[in-house]
C-alpha cells in the first residue's frame, strides 16, 4: 500500500517514508491510496491484536510489514477499556491507561516503535521536535525516552500548561530534552517550524516532528475505536455510536477511518469546547480557521483543526456529504465545569475537562430522544488537570503511572524564543 498527498503533488510513497518524512512535500497530509475492506474484521484476544490486523493492509510491502505485530504488542501494552457510565446504554471508552495517562500516548508508542526500528544503525541521531500546549509533549517524551538514535525536544510555554504537565515533561532527562519557553505556544511552534525547514540544521542534525497530523499517529489510533466497537457487536448485537472530544481532529479522524473501512461504527458526534469551527462548519457555514480561544479544557484550544483537509478529502471535497455524515457541538467552559460537579454529585463520575465536553454533548443528544448504544471517549485521566477538577470534585487519586513520573525530579531549561538557543539545545541533547 501507498501514500498520496491530500493536495496530489507529491509521489506516492510507502507508509515507513510517511511516517518518516511527516507532511508530504507539497504541503499536503498523507493518505491512503486505496482504502482497504475492514467489513470482515473480527476483534481479537487483545487491543494490541485488532491493531495488527487492522493495520495490516496499511503496511503490505513496506519494510516494517514483518515487525507489525511486535511494534502493535509494544505500543499497545495497556488496555482501552469500555465501561458502563451510571446513564443506562451510555458508556465510556477509558484512553487515559498509558505512561502519561492521556490517549496521546497509543499514538505517541506506535510512531516511536516505528522510527526506532527505521533508524537501524544509521550513523546520526533523529532528533524530534515538539512544541506542546501539554499532552502531546509528554507522550512523545516517555514513548521516546531512551530509545536507541533517537532524541527529542520538547518546547512548551512557561507557566502556560498544568504544574503537572510541566512536571511530566521535565522528568525524563536522558535523550529527552524540555524548554520552557519565554513566549506563547505559537512561539514554540514557530521555532520548531523553522528549524524543520533549516537544510543546514538537517545536514548536521537530522530532524523531525509528532505533531498529529503523523500518520505513524494517525492509523494506530483506529484500532481502539475497531477494538471497542467490534467487542460491542460481538456481545451484544449492536453497532455502538461515538462522541469525540476534539481539538486537531487527530483522534476523531482515527475513528472516521476506521468506520470508512467498514468497522462497525455508527455515529461519530464531535464535541469541541468554545472554539467553534468545527461546529459552525458542520451547521453550514464556511469553513473559517481561527485564533484558538483559551478554554478549561486546554488540549482542544484549537482555532484550526490540522487534520480537517484530510476529512475533506475522504469526501472528495463534497462539503455537502461531510456535512451530512457528521455532527458537532460545541462546550462552553462554564458547562463543562457544571458537568463534572453535576456527574460527580449524581453519580460518583469524575472527567476530565475534554471528557465532559463529550459526555455534555451525549447527555444533549439523548435529551432529545436520540437512542442507541454510545460511548464517550475519555482522552485523559483527570488527576491530569486536577487545578480544573479538584476545585469541582475535591480530590482525585493519581493513576499509579502517572505518579510515577510525578516522583521523579524535573527539569526544563528556561530559553527566550530565539532561534539560535533551540539550534543550541538540539546540538547538545545526547542521543538514546
Ligand atoms: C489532544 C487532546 C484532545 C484533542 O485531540 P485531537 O486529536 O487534537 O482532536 C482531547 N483531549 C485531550 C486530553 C488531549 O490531550
Amino acid at each position: 500500500m501507498n501514500f498520496i498527498s491530500t493536495r496530489n503533488a507529491s509521489p506516492a510513497v510507502s507508509l515507513s517514508d510517511a511516517i518518516a518524512a511527516g507532511l508530504a512535500p507539497d504541503g499536503g497530509l498523507y493518505v491512503p491510496q486505496a482504502m482497504p475492506d475492514a467489513r470482515e474484521l473480527q476483534p481479537g484476544h487483545s487491543l494490541a491484536q485488532t491493531a495488527a490486523t487492522l493495520l495490516q493492509p496499511f503496511l503490505a510491502g513496506d519494510r516494517l510489514e514483518s515487525q507489525l505485530a511486535a511494534i502493535c504488542e509494544s505500543a499497545f501494552d495497556f488496555p482501552a477499556p469500555l465501561l458502563p457510565l451510571a446513564t443506562p446504554g451510555d458508556q465510556v471508552l477509558e484512553l487515559f491507561h498509558g505512561p502519561t495517562a492521556a490517549f496521546k500516548d497509543f499514538g505517541a508508542r506506535f510512531l516511536a516503535q516505528c522510527l526506532t526500528r527505521l533508524r537501524g544503525a544509521d550513523a546520526r541521531p533523529l532528533t524530534i521536535l515538539v512544541a506542546t500546549s501539554g499532552d502531546t509533549g509528554a507522550a512523545v517524551a516517555a514513548a521516546f525516552h531512551r530509545q536507541p538514535n533517537l532524541r527529542v525536544v520538547v518546547l512548551y510555554p512557561d507557566g502556560r500548561v498544568s504544574p503537572r504537565q510541566a512536571h511530566q515533561l521535565g522528568c525524563f532527562g536522558d535523550n529527552i530534552t524540555a524548554l520552557r519557553v519565554a513566549g506563547s505556544f505559537d512561539d514554540c511552534q514557530a521555532l520548531v517550524k523553522r528549524a524543520l525547514s533549516d537544510a543546514s540544521l538537517q545536514a548536521r542534525a537530522p530532524l523531525s516532528s509528532a505533531n498529529s497530523i503523523s500518520l505513524g499517529r494517525l492509523l494506530p489510533q483506529m484500532s481502539y475505536y475497531a477494538h471497542a466497537a467490534l467487542c460491542h457487536r460481538a456481545q451484544t448485537g449492536n453497532t455502538l455510536n461515538f462522541v469525540i472530544p476534539t481539538g486537531n481532529l487527530g483522534n476523531a479522524m482515527a475513528a472516521i477511518l476506521a468506520r470508512a473501512l467498514g468497522v462497525p461504527i455508527g455515529r461519530i458526534v464531535l464535541a469541541t469546547n468554545a472554539n467553534r469551527v468545527l461546529p459552525d462548519y458542520f451547521a453550514g457555514k464556511d469553513y473559517a480557521p481561527q485564533p484558538s480561544v483559551a478554554t478549561i479544557a486546554n488540549a482542544m484550544d484549537v482555532g484550526a483543526p490540522s487534520n480537517f483537509e484530510r476529512l475533506r478529502w475522504l469526501y472528495h471535497g463534497d462539503d455537502a456529504a461531510l456535512r451530512a455524515a457528521f455532527t458537532a457541538a460545541s462546550v462552553e467552559d462554564d458547562a463543562i465545569g457544571l458537568l463534572i460537579a453535576r456527574r460527580h454529585r449524581h453519580f460518583g463520575e469524575v472527567f476530565c475537562p475534554h471528557t465532559a465536553t463529550a459526555v455534555k454533548v451525549l447527555e444533549d443528544l439523548r435529551n432529545q430522544g436520540v437512542e442507541g448504544d454510545w460511548a464517550v471517549a475519555a482522552t485523559a485521566h483527570p488527576a491530569k488537570f486536577e487545578g480544573v477538577v479538584e476545585p469541582l470534585v475535591g480530590a482525585v487519586p493519581v493513576p499509579p503511572a502517572l505518579n510515577a513520573l510525578l516522583q521523579r525530579p524535573a527539569h526544563a531549561d528556561p530559553i527566550e524564543p530565539d532561534y539560535q538557543a533551540l539550534v543550541q539545545h538540539i546540538l547538545a541533547t545526547p542521543a538514546g
